[in-house]
């Protein structure tokens, strides 16, 4: 049941990503974005597994990180709203924390994340 749900999860993913569209067309002032993440499991200060995303133009403006839990459905990371508070004053870097909201437990992975954007100089 739970493979079939994260089979499901994953078509969704593939379709969101193709609704998002491209970063240039979402911030067409944008020439890259890195995303850096460190996961942890619950009650614990070591992360598990770090994460590098990169985004181009021509990349899907699609900002919602997988939980990486594998029972964990619903869940994830979405970093659009950060991406976007970070675009609105144009800043160059910005960190933040973040816990799953999926059905994986409360509390079970969070992350940190360090957000880098350049700007195109338009
Ligand atoms: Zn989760």
């Amino acid at each position: 049941m739970i493979k079939r749900e994260k089979n499901n999860e994953r078509l969704e993913r593939k379709q969101n990503k193709i609704d998002a569209g491209l970063l240039s067309d979402l911030y067409p002032n944008m020439n890259s974005i890195v995303i850096k993440m460190n996961y942890y499991h619950k009650h614990s200060d070591a992360s598990y597994m770090q994460r590098t995303i990169n985004f181009y133009p021509q990349s899907a403006a699609y900002f919602h990180m997988e939980c990486m839990k594998s029972e964990c459905t619903n869940g994830g990371f979405d970093l659009g709203p950060a991406i976007s508070k970070m675009a609105k004053k144009r800043l160059t870097s910005d960190n933040g924390e973040m816990q799953c909201r999926g059905n994986g437990g409360p509390g079970h992975v969070r992350i940190d994340y360090d957000i880098a954007i350049k700007y195109s100089k338009k």
